[in-house]
């Protein structure tokens, strides 16, 4: 196939990505129940944390690095749409072809339309959260393609039919007996073994026959280096490497932010990235792709291609304040830090990205109304950007969200259009409520009387409507009879009258 092979995309195609209703609460609610999945994430986030924290032992160092990565994200963000240029022209230089996909649909379609000029049947994937975003396998699948996962733990919610709970992680909610019976009912000829070594090479004997019968290996990357037109992968099953180099086309799949500008921006955020992630100074592998196998090389791809995706990241990337949430390096440490995600874990989010991460990064590719239980599941208590090594202010991030879905939308705010689903959580009875909280505490004399009122008649206020949500397993607050000004006055006046009978 030459270079200038163009994929149409089909893009009158019914859409085929299933709408995920995003109903937190009940999710929530469901695996706060789960006893077992408590224990497994519990257990998974301590050890995660233990990890991290012994990896950093100087906390000025630390931070120092922080800065540091912070600073090489923001200045490759501000110059995305020129590094975007660069890197396609230095990538198609190296002999990669590239791809602009707008939406999940047509990066689908991109991938779809290589596999049928190379009438492929199967596919090997490395580890991608993009693929994951994109619904890849289903709309491969109905295709009468197959594709599988070669990232052991990706490779077990496959089995399971799940999908990954945790970005690094996938399958970080299983402990060894819930794979090892997967295991047993659905891999031939496995017998049941609780053994972790065991466990893993009955999955890297089943993963190394696909590697070589695949007809297309996908991958995701964590860098892409404008200046060079290399693509950076991390990982430390080698199965990034099996996937990106054994079957004779290599298609690599990413996020359009993923672009750094230079080759030496690169170390300072692997350096955090590992830590952050695993707790390891360096991953077992790290790969650097330049282009498919040349004339005298021995292995390697045939060709390769880049699939770059928007999926709503220009609309963060449009707005000064969302686009911090494309500094994201993917480490997972917001996650494994959050007292949400930690006892809820990753499914209940209902959303690729879970966690906090998940919680900003979400509604720019779903929508606002798709999401709009996340901004508000959240703490506020600041553990997730304390941790971001590229210092996202996720808890801000989380406040403005807020304000755009309660914002009133009027068709002559610009802005709204930028936040897709603005004002999805505006209700009309809050709105007239606080409004008319307002209006009593902008005032003395209002304020005065309903303090009054609310100290003598409070406890009759009836346990109904949505009030009741709240009173029903609460005590209510019961007001004093005398506000603190009125008990300073008493006070004072009765330390004068004192004073006056002690100098009679
Ligand atoms: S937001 Fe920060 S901590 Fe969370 S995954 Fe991204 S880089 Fe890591």
């Amino acid at each position: 196939m030459s270079n200038s092979q163009k994929y149409t995309p089909n893009t009158s195609a019914t859409s085929h990505i299933p709408v995920r209703q995003n109903d937190f609460n009940h999710q929530a609610h469901d695996a706060l129940n789960d006893g077992q999945l408590r224990t497994n994430f519990r257990r998974a986030m301590d050890g995660l944390i233990a990890k991290r924290t012994a990896q950093f032992p100087d906390s000025d160092d630390l931070e120092a690095r922080r800065l540091h990565a912070e600073a090489i994200r923001q200045r490759c963000l501000n110059k995305l749409p020129q590094l975007l240029e660069q890197l396609e022209s230095n990538l198609k230089a190296n002999g990669i072809k590239v791809h602009w996909a707008e939406t999940a649909e047509q990066a689908c379609e991109i991938i779809y339309g290589i596999s049928e000029c190379h009438q492929a049947k199967s596919m090997i994937k490395g580890k991608s959260m993009v693929s994951e975003e994109i619904e890849l396998n289903h709309f491969m699948a109905e295709r009468g393609i197959d594709c599988l996962e070669s990232d052991m733990g990706e490779y077990i919610v496959q089995l399971a039919e799940e999908k990954p709970s945790h970005i690094i992680m996938p399958a970080i909610h299983k402990n060894a007996v819930e794979v090892a019976k997967l295991f047993e009912d659905k891999i031939p000829d496995h017998s049941y073994t609780e053994d972790i070594d065991e466990l893993i090479q009955t999955g890297r004997r089943e993963l190394r026959k696909a590697f070589f019968n695949a007809d297309i290996g996908l991958s995701g990357v964590n860098f892409m280096v404008a200046e060079t037109g290399t693509l950076c992968l991390v990982e430390n099953e080698g199965n990034g490497r099996m996937s990106t180099h054994v079957p004779p086309v290599h298609v690599a799949v990413t996020g359009i932010e993923k672009v750094v500008e230079f080759l030496s921006d690169v170390p300072p955020l692997y350096h955090l990235l590992t830590r952050s992630a695993t707790g390891q100074p360096i991953t077992t592998y790290f790969n650097m792709i330049s282009g498919p196998r040349g004339e005298n090389e021995k292995d390697g791809p045939k060709e390769v291609h880049l699939v770059l995706l928007d999926n709503g990241r220009s609309q963060a990337y449009a707005d000064a304040q969302m686009r911090k949430t494309l500094q994201c390096i993917r480490c997972g440490a917001c996650m494994n830090h959050c007292p949400v995600y930690s006892r809820i874990g990753g499914h209940a989010y209902k959303t690729v990205y879970p966690g906090p991460i998940g919680k900003i990064i979400s509604p720019h590719m779903m929508g606002l109304e798709q999401t709009k239980d996340l901004p508000s599941a959240s703490t506020l208590c600041g553990a997730c950007g304390d941790v971001c090594p590229v210092k996202i202010p996720i808890p801000s991030l989380l406040q403005r969200l807020r304000i755009e879905l309660k914002r009133v939308v009027s068709s002559n705010d610009p802005q709204q259009v930028n936040m897709k689903g603005a004002g999805a959580g505006y209700n009309a009875i809050e709105a007239r409520v606080w409004k008319i909280f307002s209006w009593i505490y902008s005032s003395r004399y209002r304020y005065k009387m309903l303090s009054w009122m609310a100290s003598r008649f409070g406890k009759l206020l009836p346990n109904i409507g949505p009030v009741a949500v709240w009173s029903k397993v609460r005590s209510k607050p019961v007001p004093a009879n005398k506000t603190l000004h009125q008990l300073m006055e008493q006070r004072s006046r009765q330390a004068s009258g004192q004073s006056n009978g002690s100098d009679k």
